[in-house]
Order: structure tokens, then C-alpha cells, then sequence
């Protein structure tokens, strides 16, 4: 029997994403229930947006409280939610100054632009170059497309946004020639590469751009938006880097299941951004920022502690296990080369009850920060089953 939300979903909207033929009508923590009542166990958290799983009381109380004021107000007025996340943010990172945006992709856009402004003052107009990484995900937008080091994605859409140059992700040489061969404005890289394959970056490699931008007068960018908001086991993964960014870019799991992003920025750019200089009708949004400002006052120190705890968890038990052939990530955010085809694992969980994701050919999990470890454990075994 056909369920008549898919017959309408595939009649009406637009084909851009292939879904699985499941309908999600509730859920609970890191439970999420279908239309015929089956329970699942959600391991991807609508890609690390739920941070506190689904139906969080402690979230929902803070998003109905703000809905009960005011919904939205034009950028023209101060709003509390946004001031309170804007404090909380700088004071959490050492940054100075927060945009907020509506998602990952329009972070980076600001960011971009922040770069070129901030390298058009310093160093002249002609120093708008931005370098990415070979298999980065930057977002979707023509300009993010053109950041995003995937050639795939570039195909049908030309012409990108011109100014953007891709070097090996731990290939510090590389990156240096590069870079000396180029009028580089800024390096933008994400401190694990998620939709690439769920693959942190070298230590060396990190320090080694972070320190040649420094020295060049190039802002350095990180792409927080899928690592950022405790996912990795800090508050932001370049921590866990021992790195200073000049700009750090995020959103998914920042607003706990509504749509935001946000761009912090530290000392060197600050003040590049003046009036008029960028905008956007919701960034900044109460409802939005109520629920963010929720989220981030719970990933404390004991929080982050579990999440390392249960990444642990996670990595012991499924390294050298039948059908699995290695484990990446950092904190919650775990890929899985499997010996099957990710989709064929992917299909197996899902019948037995589990929700997960794929990232290039590997199985991804990005389970709620919270996740119970009883559920996760359940979760794994099915996993561990599945891939054998
Ligand atoms: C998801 C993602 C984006 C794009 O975010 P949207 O909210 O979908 O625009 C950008 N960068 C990274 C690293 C991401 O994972």
C-alpha cells in the first residue's frame, strides 16, 4: 500500500532529493516513530540538527516561551534572544562579533565576503582568492558550490562564482605552493570534512595553514557547520585543534531543529562588515535564537565529556568487527567503511528499527548530543549486525 503523503510529496515537490519510504510523524529524544507507528532509533538527527534529539522539552519550552512574545521583528529593532546568543558565542570562542544567517551555506556566503572586503582593504581588490579543500562541502548556493571542492557538483551549473581554488586536504606543500602562486584573500576548510566522508584533518596540517595564513595576512575560515556545537567533543572542533581562526562559520546543530546559522568573528575582521553591508530579513531570527541559546548553555563541560565518552563507545566497538573495514571521525560524528555498500547497511538498519545516514561511500552516524547510552548501544548492535 502506497501511503498518500509519498503520492503527493512526488507529485508536488520539486525531485531534489530521493527519499527513503518512510513518513516521520513524532518523536521523542532519539526516538523517532512513522506513520505505521514503527519506532526507530534516529542516528543522524535530520543531518546533526537535532542536537538534543526530537521533541526536547527543555528546547521546546524555550522556543513556545519566545513564540508566545514575538515571533519576528525586522532586523531594524533590537531583539533579546539574539543579543543573549551573540554574548554567549563570543564569550564561549574569543570571538568578537556574531552575523546570524538562516543556514550553513548563507554563513559562508558572509564569510566569503567578509574575506574579500577585509583582503580588498588590506591588500588591494586584487586579492580575492579563496582556497578550499579537494572533497569539501561548503553548501549549495552558486558561490558555496564554487567553494566546495567536488567536481560533481560543479557540472551542470556553470558558470560558478569565479575566485576559488582547491588544494589536498594534508598536503601542507601543496598547499603552500598554492597559495604563494596565487593573491590569496583567505583558506576555508572544515576541521573534519563531513559530507566527503566523515575525515578529520591532520593536526600538522591545520597548524600549518592556520600559521602560513597569519603570516600572509589571509583570514583564515572554518566551516563549523556540521562539526560546530559540541558535535566534535568541543564546543567548536578547531578547539580540539589548538588553533585560532579568524572567522568560524556554522549552523545545523546550532538551533537545535529550527533553521539558523551564524558567523563569528574574531579581532583581525570585526569591523570589516559595516552598515548595509550584508543583511538577511531572518537572520537573527527570536524564535530561532531562543532555541539556540537554549542548546548552547547545555553543551558544558560535562556534556562535551560524554559525547567524547560515547565516541569512544562507538570506535571500540565497531573497529575490527566482521564487515567493517575502518572507523573515522571525531565525537558524534562517525563514518563507517563497510565492506556491503553503505546503501545496502543503510536498508538492513532501517528495517531493523535504526535511522542512519551515508557520507561518499561510507555509513555516517550523527546521533542527538544526548543520545541515551542504552539506545546507542542498541543502535550499534544492529549496526555491527547489519554490516556483516
Ligand atoms: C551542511 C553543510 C553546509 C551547508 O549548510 P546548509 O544549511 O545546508 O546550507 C555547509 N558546510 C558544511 C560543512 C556542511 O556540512
Amino acid at each position: 500500500m502506497q501511503n498518500e503523503i509519498f503520492q503527493i510529496d512526488q507529485s508536488y515537490v520539486a525531485n531534489t532529493y530521493k527519499r527513503f519510504p518512510i513518513e516521520i510523524v513524532s518523536g521523542n529524544g532519539s526516538l523517532v516513530y512513522d506513520a505505521e507507528g514503527k519506532e526507530y532509533i534516529d542516528m543522524g538527527t535530520g543531518i546533526a540538527v537535532n542536537s538534543f534529539g526530537v521533541s526536547d522539552p527543555v528546547w521546546q519550552d524555550a522556543v513556545k516561551e519566545q513564540l508566545s512574545r514575538v515571533q519576528h521583528m525586522s532586523n531594524l529593532y533590537y531583539t533579546a534572544p539574539c543579543a543573549k546568543l551573540a554574548k554567549m558565542l563570543c564569550e564561549r570562542t574569543g570571538m568578537k562579533k556574531v552575523f546570524f544567517s538562516n543556514s550553513g551555506a548563507e554563513a559562508n556566503e558572509c564569510a566569503i565576503k567578509i574575506a574579500r572586503k577585509y583582503a580588498a582593504e588590506t591588500k588591494g581588490a586584487d586579492h580575492y582568492t579563496i582556497i578550499t579543500l579537494e572533497n569539501s562541502f561548503h553548501g549549495r548556493t552558486l558561490t558555496t558550490l564554487a567553494a566546495t571542492g567536488q567536481a560533481h557538483y560543479h557540472e551542470l551549473f556553470q558558470p560558478l562564482t569565479p575566485g576559488f581554488v582547491h588544494t589536498k586536504a594534508n598536503d601542507l606543500d601543496a598547499f603552500v605552493k598554492l597559495a604563494d602562486s596565487q593573491k590569496p584573500a583567505a583558506v576555508m576548510i572544515e576541521m573534519v570534512q563531513g559530507e566527503g566522508g566523515v575525515i578529520p584533518l591532520e593536526e600538522s596540517f591545520v597548524k600549518g595553514i592556520a600559521a602560513y595564513a597569519e603570516a600572509h595576512g589571509m583570514l583564515f575560515i572554518v566551516d563549523e557547520v556540521q562539526t560546530g556545537n559540541g558535535r566534535s567533543g568541543q564546543l567548536y572542533a578547531y578547539m580540539n585543534y589548538s588553533v585560532t581562526p579568524d572567522v568560524v562559520t556554522t549552523a545545523k546543530g546550532l538551533g537545535g531543529g529550527l533553521p539558523i546559522g551564524a558567523v563569528l568573528i574574531g579581532e583581525k575582521a570585526q569591523n570589516t562588515l559595516g552598515f548595509g553591508d550584508h543583511g538577511s530579513t531572518f537572520g537573527g531570527n527570536p524564535v530561532s535564537c531562543a532555541g539556540a541559546v537554549s542548546i548552547i548553555e547545555r553543551i558544558d563541560e560535562v556534556l562535551l565529556a560524554s559525547v567524547v565518552e560515547k565516541s569512544n563507545y562507538i570506535f571500540n566497538a565497531l573497529q575490527g568487527a566482521d564487515g567493517i573495514e575502518a572507523v573515522s571521525g571525531m565525537g558524534l560524528m562517525i563514518g563507517i567503511k563497510t565492506t556491503k555498500p553503505a546503501a545496502e547497511v543503510l536498508r538492513i538498519c532501517m528495517e531493523n528499527g535504526v535511522l542512519c545516514l551515508t557520507a561518499k561511500d561510507k555509513v555516517r552516524l550523527l546521533p542527538a548530543l544526548n543520545i541515551p547510552m542504552e539506545l546507542l548501544q542498541r543502535a550499534i548492535a544492529v549496526i555491527k549486525a547489519a554490516a556483516v
